[in-house]
């Protein structure tokens, strides 16, 4: 046990209770997931009917100062692969015999990271000889947003280490309304939380910095629906360099950043006349984030749920949840032999046959 990221043990979503339409039934198989896109690797266990049954992982943690090095994240997943999985069999209560179908993050994400969890799933597959379902990291997190919170059918606010994005399901798939041009929020986050010397993980340290800060000023970079960061990370940097105080500057990066990907969730909902927001991904455990896309629903008369802590961050139950909805629309399973990973497999591409 390393930090507060590390081999957790994930309280289950009301225990014993089905979250799919509020009415517990039996079910009839249970799926597990794994989850490895990056930084965590993820075992989660679920049954058909969305009843969460366990959600072990372990975070790699780079060296100070440093970001992902994928191929030291990829033998951290291949190091800790076995203990997660015992650890989420034990949670659950259940043998390996007893699972049913099997899934595992296609994509997107670091190809390292990835071939980890192809190489460890394929394995499974083979040795239970049970059906093996690739799905997309995007997607899951969306999905167990909208298990967890029982919005139907949101624009959905997606933040997390690599990827923001404002999605919304139209023409039957979920389509991106606007998403960054660099990096992703919470890489921006963690990138000054290295330049400031802060502690790993970054964002939720920048997030109790930010308290009782001052606005300072800061780039606001929206082009049409798109978003941009990495000139907000120079200039906090710049701020901080020249003696700015930290509380200050987290503040006033903070405010740029979540005033920006508000303004472009409020006019997602304009253009498709939905009424709910999910926010979901690792940085959508912020609670100031949550506050001002709260208080934006609340003026437009719109509802907003942000998905629970425990499946904000890359987890293998949204996986495992994931899995159980690409068997039940039909898809077919991926054949063994030819199982590969798609690191660059965007959201709009998914057939999302369940919706
Ligand atoms: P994910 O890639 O979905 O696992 O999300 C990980 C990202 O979420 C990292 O970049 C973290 O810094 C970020 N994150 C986690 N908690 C918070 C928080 N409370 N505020 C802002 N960012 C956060
Ligand atoms: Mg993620």
């Amino acid at each position: 046990m390393t930090g507060r990221f590390s081999e957790s043990t994930i309280p289950c979503i009301e225990a014993g209770k089905s979250l799919l339409n509020g009415t517990p039934k039996e079910y009839t198989m249970i799926c597990l997931g794994i989850e490895s896109t990056a930084h965590t690797f993820g075992a989660g266990i679920c049954d058909d009917r969305g009843r969460m049954l366990a959600n072990r992982r372990d975070t790699y943690k780079p060296k100070k100062g440093w970001g992902i090095v994928p191929m030291d994240a990829r033998k951290h997943h291949e190091d800790v692969a076995d203990k997660v999985l015992d650890g989420a069999l034990e949670e659950a209560g259940k043998a390996l015999d007893d699972i049913g179908i099997l899934a595992f993050s296609r994509g997107p994400g670091l190809p390292p990271c990835l071939y980890a969890g192809l190489n460890f799933s394929v394995g499974l597959a083979k040795k239970l000889k049970k059906p093996l379902f690739g799905v997309n990291h995007c997607v899951a997190h969306i999905e167990i947003g909208r298990l967890t919170t029982k919005l139907k059918d949101p624009v959905t606010l997606y933040v997390s280490g690599a990827n923001t994005q404002v999605i919304a399901h139209t023409g039957g798939r979920y389509r991106i309304f606007g998403e960054t041009q660099d990096i992703g929020i919470g890489n921006a986050l963690d990138k000054f939380g290295r330049e400031a010397d802060l502690s790993f993980p970054y964002g939720p340290e920048i997030e109790k910095r930010a308290s009782g800060g001052r606005w300072l000023g800061m780039p606001y970079v929206v082009k049409g629906m798109d978003l941009s960061f990495s000139g907000i990370i120079t200039e906090a940097t710049k701020k901080l360099n020249e003696g700015d105080k930290l509380k200050d500057v987290c503040y006033s990066l903070q405010e740029s950043m979540f005033a920006m990907v508000t303004e472009v969730i409020e006019r997602a909902l304009a253009h498709t006349g939905k009424s709910e927001v999910l926010l979901t991904g690792g940085v959508a455990a912020n609670k100031r984030l949550a506050e001002m896309v709260g208080i934006m629903c609340r003026e437009r008369g719109a509802k907003s749920a942000v998905v629970p802590w425990e499946y904000s961050g890359d987890n293998g139950a949204m996986i495992a949840w994931a899995g159980v909805l690409a068997h039940r629309s039909g898809q077919k399973p991926l054949g063994l032999k030819k199982a590969s990973v798609l690191p660059r497999w965007r959201t709009d591409e998914v057939e999302t046959r369940w919706i």
